[in-house]
C-alpha cells in the first residue's frame, strides 16, 4: 500500500499544474490582453476582479474564483472560503477559463439546409423550432416531442424546460443525462429511505475512520474529495481505506485494503459482507429494531420480511460459498466486513458509476445501504452511505428540479395525483393538465427516435451522439428526427446531427445555480459577457415558450423570479432550498433549510438535531417512509445482462481519465490538458487496457493495434499494458473520451437497462479483441 501526502496525490493524479493550484494561482501562459477564440486565457496576476463561481465539471462542486480583466476571464483559482474544496482545485478546473476561448465555440445560430449548416438569425432559428414543434404536436401528438437535458444545465434552466414541456407542450418526455450516471442511486435511495439523495455530507469525511469504496475511481474522477480523504488518513493513521473494484486503479493503489472482484459480482460480495456482520454479531440490533423494516421483492411487489428471514437469506452468501462467484478469497471478505463494521469506528461508503451503471444498479445501492442499516453506521457524524456524482448539477438541476421522465419539482412523482396538483397550482395551470403517466426515460426516448415515434427533440448541454451506449444505433435515430441542440461548442458528435444549433453561453458568461452531491445549492455569478450572439439557454427557452403562446406563464424578469418560483416547489418537502439572495452571498447552502431559508443549513438528514424535520425525541426518522423506517432489502445475486461465451470471451468496462471530462467538448479544447494526457499515455489517451496475462496468451504487446468487437459493432484501438490501471484477467477497460466517430467506445457498449432505474449497463459488456 502506497501512502501519499495531499500534494503528492494531486501530483500523481494530475500534474504540476494541479499542485500549484492548491493555494490558488493563475494560468501558466502570458497572453495578449484581448484573448481571442483559440488562444489560452491570460495570466491572472493582473486580474482586476474576482467572481465567485462553481466548477463546470464534476459533481464535487468545488468553489472557484474567476479572475477577469477588461471583460475577459483571465484566471481561475480555488475559492479558499468554500468548504467543499477549501481553495484546492484539480487540473481540469485550473484551465477552465481557456474553454471559453476555444476555437470550437459557436457564436451564431446554425440551421442545417441541404445537409450543410448555415448561419441564421435567432429569429429564424426560434421560429423554425416553434413551427416544427407545433407541426409535430398537431400531427402526431405532444408525446412525439422530447427534451433531453443535463446535469450541466443550471437549476433555473432545467426548471424552465421541465415546466415548458410537462406543463405546457404537454409531454412528460423530459429526461436528462443523469439517467446514464446516477439513476440507480436515485432509485436506491427512494426504495430504501423513501426519499432521494444522501443523508450525509462532505463534513463526514473529516470524521470517518473507515472509507469503503466500491465502483469508484475517485482518485481520477473526484480528485478533490479523494485529496480530502487522503489528508484525513495522513493525519490519522488509524483511518483505513478499502477499495473494491474489478480493475486495479489509482484508487486501489492507495488503498489499505483492496478487493478485486469479478465484473457483475458486486451484490454477492456485499451480501457476503452482510453475512459476516450478522454471523459475527457486529450488528446494531437496537438500531435495526427501532428504525428499519425488512422486505423482499416478489413478482414486482415488496413483501414484508423479518430479521430471521434475513439471516436465512444471507446463508447462501457465506464467503466460502461465493469465492467462485466473486473471485475474492473468503478471508478477504471476512477481513473487510470486520473493518467495515467495527463497533467503535465510523464508516462511510462511497460509490459512483461502477455501481450505478449496471442492470443491478438499484439493487446494489440497496445492499450498500443495508450494510449501514444493520450496523447502525448511518445518520451520525462520520457514518453514512454516500453516492458520488459525475456532473456539477445532476443533483440540483435534474433530481431536485425533477427533470426526469417520472419526476416533478421538489422530487415529486408524476404518478402521484397530489404531487401533480401541487405543481399545477404553482405553475398556474388547471388541475389535470400534467399527464399522469411518466414519460420515456433515456433509452426509450432514443429508441423512439429510431422507431420514428419521437419526431422532434431538444438536446441541451449534453452529447448523446457520443455518450449513449450502443451509440451508432441511436445516432441513426437522432439523424431521423428534427433535432435542436443547445451547445456552446460545435461540432460535437451530437451537434453534427442537429437541424438547429443554438449558441449557448457557458459557465461564467451567465448567472446560474448548481446543486452538488452533498445537497449544496451554489450560486454562480455572471463574470463576463457571452461572445457574439450566444445567449443563456434560459433565454432561448423563454423565447420559445413565448412564441408558442405560453408567455403569460413564463413572465420572469430575472433569474430571481425563476428561482423564487422553484423555491416554492421545495418548501415543506424536505428538499427546501435557501433563497437566492442568501445564495448570492454565501458559499452554497445545503438543504433542507426551512422557514424563511435564512436559518441553519441542513447537515445530517433524518437525524436530530441536524435535520429540522426530525424532532429531538424522535432521534432518527426516515420520514420518506410512512412509518419512518428505512427498508433492508433482500437482493439476490444475478448475472449481468450478457455473459462471456465462446464468441465473445472478454468483458469490457469503461471509465475516464482525470484530465479529460466526459466527451471532451470542453477539456478537449485545452491544449495543456491534451498535452498532459499525451505525455502520460504516450498518445491521445484512447486505448484498450488489458491484463498482461491476457495479452501474452493472445500474442499482444503494448501498443499493438487491435479490433474490439461486441454484438453491437466494432472499433479499432491499441493495447495498453502500462496504463493507469490494470484490469483483472478476462476484463478489458477503455475510457469513453475518444471523440472520433469511428472509434467511439460506446459503439460496442451494451444498452441493456436496470428495470428499476432505467440506467444503462455501461460497466459490463461482452466483446472480443483481435490483433490487426
Ligand atoms: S474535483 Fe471536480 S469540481 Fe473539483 S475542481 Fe476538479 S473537476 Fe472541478
Amino acid at each position: 500500500m502506497l501512502r501519499f501526502t495531499r500534494k503528492q496525490v494531486l501530483v500523481a493524479a494530475a500534474s504540476a499544474a494541479a499542485l500549484s493550484a492548491i493555494g490558488g494561482c493563475s494560468l501558466e501562459e502570458e497572453t495578449p490582453a484581448q484573448s481571442q477564440p483559440g488562444q489560452p486565457a491570460q495570466t491572472g496576476a493582473d486580474a482586476d476582479a474576482w467572481h465567485k463561481t462553481v466548477c463546470r465539471y464534476c459533481g464535487t462542486g468545488c468553489g472557484l474564483l474567476v479572475g477577469t480583466k477588461q471583460g475577459k476571464a483571465v484566471a481561475v483559482k480555488g475559492d479558499p472560503d468554500n468548504t467543499v474544496n477549501k481553495g484546492m482545485l484539480c487540473v481540469k478546473a485550473y484551465f477552465l477559463a481557456n474553454v471559453l476561448y476555444a476555437k470550437t465555440r459557436i457564436t451564431k445560430p446554425l440551421i442545417k439546409k441541404n445537409g450543410k449548416f448555415e448561419e441564421a438569425s435567432w429569429e429564424e432559428a426560434l421560429n423554425l423550432i416553434v413551427t416544427k414543434f407545433t407541426e409535430i404536436k398537431t400531427t402526431h401528438g405532444s408525446d412525439a416531442l422530447a427534451f433531453y437535458g443535463s446535469g450541466q444545465a443550471s437549476m433555473d434552466e432545467s426548471y424552465v424546460y421541465n415546466k415548458l414541456f410537462k406543463g405546457f407542450i404537454g409531454t412528460n418526455n423530459v429526461d436528462g443525462n443523469p439517467r446514464t450516471c446516477m439513476a440507480s442511486a436515485v432509485a436506491g435511495f427512494n426504495q430504501t429511505f423513501g426519499k432521494d439523495e444522501p443523508m450525509g455530507t462532505y463534513d463526514d469525511f473529516e470524521k470517518a475512520d473507515v472509507f469503503f469504496f466500491i465502483g469508484s475511481n475517485a482518485a481520477e474522477a473526484h480528485p478533490i474529495l479523494w485529496a480530502r480523504i487522503i489528508e484525513r488518513r495522513n493525519k490519522n493513521p488509524h483511518v483505513k481505506i478499502i477499495v473494491c473494484d474489478p480493475r486495479e486503479t489509482r484508487t486501489t493503489q492507495v488503498a489499505d485494503k483492496k478487493l478485486i472482484f469479478k465484473p457483475g459480482a458486486d451484490i454477492a460480495l456485499l451480501n457476503s459482507m452482510a453475512y459476516v456482520i450478522v454471523n459475527e454479531n457486529l450488528v446494531d440490533r437496537n438500531f435495526i429494531d427501532s428504525y428499519t423494516n425488512f422486505a423482499q421483492t416478489v413478482d414486482g411487489k415488496d413483501e414484508k420480511r423479518d430479521w430471521n428471514q434475513y439471516v436465512e437469506f444471507l446463508q447462501q452468501f457465506k464467503p466460502e460459498l461465493v469465492e467462485a462467484t466473486t473471485g475474492v478469497k473468503a478471508e478477504q471478505i471476512y477481513e473487510v466486513a470486520r473493518m467495515f463494521a467495527e463497533k467503535s469506528k465510523e464508516t462511510i461508503s462511497l460509490w459512483c458509476m461502477g455501481v450505478n451503471q449496471r442492470i443491478r444498479g438499484t439493487h446494489t445501492n440497496n445492499v450498500i445501504h443495508n450494510l449501514h442499516l444493520i450496523t447502525g453506521k448511518i445518520c451520525r457524524p462520520g457514518s453514512t452511505s454516500f453516492s458520488l456524482t459525475g456532473q456539477p448539477s445532476a443533483c440540483g438541476s435534474v433530481r431536485e428540479v425533477g427533470a426526469l421522465a417520472h419526476l416533478l419539482p421538489g422530487h415529486r412523482m408524476i404518478a402521484n395525483a397530489q404531487h401533480r396538483k401541487e405543481i399545477e397550482t404553482i405553475w398556474g395551470i388547471a388541475e389535470g393538465t400534467i399527464k399522469p403517466t411518466p414519460g420515456r426515460p433515456l433509452m426509450r426516448m432514443f429508441q423512439g427516435t429510431v422507431d420514428g415515434d419521437i419526431k422532434g427533440m431538444w438536446v441541451m448541454a449534453t452529447n448523446p451522439g457520443h455518450s449513449l451506449p450502443n451509440v451508432n444505433k441511436y445516432r441513426a435515430g437522432m439523424e431521423k428526427c428534427f433535432l435542436v441542440v443547445s451547445e456552446g461548442f460545435h461540432p460535437t458528435r451530437t451537434s453534427e446531427l442537429a437541424d438547429v444549433i443554438l449558441p449557448a453561453a457557458v459557465w461564467c458568461e451567465k448567472e446560474g445555480l448548481y446543486g452538488n452531491a452533498e445537497r449544496r445549492t451554489q450560486h454562480m455569478a455572471k463574470a463576463i459577457d457571452a461572445p457574439g450572439e450566444t445567449k443563456p439557454d434560459v433565454w432561448a427557452l423563454l423565447e420559445v415558450a413565448k412564441r408558442m403562446g405560453y408567455g403569460d406563464y413564463f413572465k420572469y424578469n430575472s433569474i430571481d423570479d425563476i428561482f423564487a418560483e422553484y423555491r416554492r416547489c421545495t418548501v415543506g418537502t424536505g428538499y427546501d432550498v435557501a433563497p437566492l439572495e442568501r445564495l448570492r452571498k454565501e458559499r452554497g447552502v445545503r438543504w433542507p433549510v426551512v422557514g424563511d431559508g435564512m436559518g441553519t443549513e441542513g447537515s445530517i438528514r433524518y437525524a436530530a438535531p441536524w435535520d429540522p424535520y426530525v424532532k429531538a425525541e424522535e432521534k432518527i426518522k426516515f420520514y420518506g417512509k410512512p412509518d419512518g423506517k428505512a427498508v433492508i432489502f433482500f437482493r439476490p445475486h444475478l448475472p449481468p445482462a450478457e455473459t462471456v461465451n465462446a464468441e465473445y470471451p472478454m468483458y469490457l468496462t469503461t471509465g475516464r481519465l482525470l484530465e479529460q471530462w466526459h466527451t471532451m467538448t470542453m477539456t478537449g479544447t485545452v491544449e495543456q490538458l491534451n498535452k498532459i494526457v499525451e505525455v502520460q499515455t504516450a498518445g491521445e489517451g484512447w486505448f484498450v487496457e488489458m491484463n498482461p496475462k491476457d495479452a501474452e496468451s493472445l500474442g499482444l504487446k503494448d501498443g499493438d493495434k487491435v479490433r474490439v468487437t461486441s454484438p453491437r459493432g466494432q472499433l479499432i484501438s491499441k493495447v495498453s499494458l502500462h496504463g493507469r490501471g490494470t484490469p483483472q484477467p478476462g476484463l478489458l477497460y477503455m475510457n469513453f473520451h475518444d471523440p472520433n466517430v469511428e472509434t467511439l467506445t460506446n459503439i460496442v457498449v451494451s444498452d441493456a437497462v436496470d428495470a428499476a432505474s432505467a440506467q444503462p449497463e455501461y460497466k459490463v459488456s461482452i466483446c472480443k479483441i483481435q490483433k490487426i
